[in-house]
């Protein structure tokens, strides 16, 4: 696939990415409410069927389903787990619980840190240098919402330039289809119609059913 194709911007990201990062996780399971181990923290990528339970999960067997962790309130993932299924580069990563994450979605910041040379390019929370996002939900905003101008200017052009062309066929076709079936198609004007036709015009001569008139 070359690069601007009209298809990017949907095969930008896997289908499972955006449905879980709008999930809510960490919420008691609706399905088995009475278990203490209900609680979920896992997704299954290839069903996108929302926020697993460990009891959930013994019917995604063979699936591709990853484990959501929590820190300070807010979803992460284990690297270990996303790079496998995802590219994260430009995504800033942080060693939560001995164990390197990325966080999902971006977290709100009171108040920028004194000395901040690099930010997110969306949320604007400040990262180290080398990163462009601070969560995943960043980096689909961040390099979707370029790349939509940019089709957006794309698209508008050509389908100005499409559009205007199909209406000229269009009417060409149309204009083609009404001269072949005019003089077959239309009734011998009644004297009457040809009379008030005549009156309301004013130009005997020169009037255009005249020539029919003649025919029939
Ligand atoms: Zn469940
Ligand atoms: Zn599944
Ligand atoms: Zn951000």
């Amino acid at each position: 696939m070359g690069a601007g194709g009209p298809d990017d911007e949907d095969n930008r990201w896997p289908p499972w990415l955006k449905p879980l990062l709008r999930e809510r996780f960490f919420v008691q399971c609706k399905l088995h409410a009475d278990s203490h181990k209900s609680e979920c923290n896992m997704y299954c990528l290839d069903c996108m069927n929302g926020a697993l339970c460990s009891l959930c999960l013994a019917y995604h067997k063979d699936h591709r389903a990853i484990q959501i962790r929590r820190s300070s309130y807010h979803d992460v993932i284990r690297v270990s787990e996303i790079q496998k299924v995802l590219d994260i580069s430009g995504v800033q990563t942080y060693v939560i619980n001995s164990a390197r994450v990325v966080f999902l979605n971006e977290r709100p910041q009171p108040r920028p840190g004194k000395g901040v040379t690099n930010t997110c390019e969306v949320c604007e929370r400040s990262l180290l240098d080398s990163f462009r996002f601070c969560s995943l939900g960043c980096k689909i905003a961040g390099t979707s919402k370029r790349k939509k101008q940019q089709m957006a200017s794309d698209s508008e052009d050509s389908y100005s330039s499409s559009s205007s062309h199909a209406r000229y066929m269009k009417n060409k076709i149309n204009n083609e289809n009404k001269v072949q079936s005019f003089s077959p198609s239309t009734p011998p004007p009644t004297p009457a119609s040809y009379r008030t036709a005549k009156r309301r015009k004013g130009i005997p001569h020169r009037a255009p059913m005249g020539g029919l008139i003649i025919e029939y």
